[in-house]
């Protein structure tokens, strides 16, 4: 069973689904409201747990309510919460709208999400050194990834950078830092400058993001599936067909999945793939995002049911 730190964002999400997304001026109605827990960090914490990893997170959140609410329902996806500290800033919220069609729009206020000070970060690496996997997105404070992606390249721990939301110009310190890099196709073209449309591009993007030190690149591609790159195998493993409701979570879903069942030594890497894209293609299907990320139960069953 993997160990896996997460650190990164907790937010609360807002989901109002919606006919069509709101245009400038306009004012709309909306058909159903969801209140609940998110952040790409806590996303990806409740994902790697669901799937059987035991999983510990580092971020920070308030004193305010919506903190109670986030302490709370990472305590009861059973997370080791111990390395979240309380500042004064407001707990990260997210005010997201989906469309008829699943498409999405986010606006996020960050608060305490972007003060993870250094010290909490030391103070807990331990939790860093006795982990397989340490992931982190980019919801959260480079200078506290930074430091934890340091502790962890002193110990057997491997580092994941989701590098989410889209950002170009990271800094080439976490990039050296990476051991494994897994965008989204808008998060590798803006973060590479490369274009990724067809197998050769793709080819091509993957090379920059190894020639900046990565070992092993995944470029996830929506319902086409992953596009994987590591040693001498580059391949797209193709998603699973299904209806998509509401593709918010996917790519968390994904990373969490993915890595709770990944080896230290990438040797199962297609098996891993295989079964993230499984449990995204059934968080597609649920509305919302923790609410839609499946358990490792619900996953194999779909999984055996592909097989037959
Ligand atoms: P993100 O949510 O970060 O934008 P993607 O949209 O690339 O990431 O989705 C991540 C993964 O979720 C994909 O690699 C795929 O396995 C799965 N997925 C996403 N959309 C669909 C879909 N419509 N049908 C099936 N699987 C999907």
């Amino acid at each position: 069973m993997n160990t896996i730190t997460v650190i990164g964002s907790i937010n609360v999400d807002t989901t109002l689904y919606v006919q069509q997304l709101v245009r400038p001026g306009e004012t709309i109605h909306v058909n159903e409201k969801l209140i609940a827990g998110g952040g790409k960090g806590a996303n990806q914490a409740v994902a790697c747990v669901r799937n059987g990893a035991v999983t510990n997170f580092i971020g920070a959140c308030g004193h305010d309510a919506e903190g109670k609410m986030m302490m709370s329902i990472l305590e009861h996806e059973h997370i080791d919460t111990q390395a979240i500290e309380k500042t004064d800033e407001a707990t990260g919220q997210a005010f997201i709208s989906v469309d008829a069609q699943g498409e999405n729009c986010i606006m996020i206020h960050a608060g305490a999400n972007q003060h993870i000070s250094l010290e909490n970060v030391q103070q807990h690496k331990d939790l860093i050194a006795n982990s397989q996997f340490l992931i982190a997105q980019l919801e959260s404070n480079l200078s506290a990834t930074i430091e934890a992606f340091k502790i962890a390249k002193q110990t057997t721990c491997l580092t994941v950078l989701n590098p989410a939301p889209a950002q170009q110009d990271l800094p080439e310190e976490l990039l050296k830092l990476t051991d494994i890099i897994i965008p989204n196709e808008t998060e590798a073209e803006i973060l590479t400058h490369c274009h990724v449309n067809n197998h050769e591009e793709l080819l091509h993007c993957a090379q920059v993001l190894h020639q900046k030190g990565i070992r092993c690149v995944i470029i996830t591609l929506g319902k086409r599936g992953a596009f994987v790159s590591y040693q001498n195998t580059q391949t797209i493993i193709p998603a699973f067909k299904v209806h998509a409701i509401d593709t918010t979570a996917a790519g968390d879903t994904f990373i969490g999945a993915l890595l709770s069942q990944l080896h230290s030594d990438l040797s199962n890497l297609k098996e891993a793939v295989i079964y993230g894209n499984c449990a995204s293609s059934l968080a597609v299907q649920k509305l919302g995002a923790q609410p839609s990320i499946p358990f490792k139960d619900d996953v194999i069953a779909s999984l055996t049911l592909h097989e037959n």
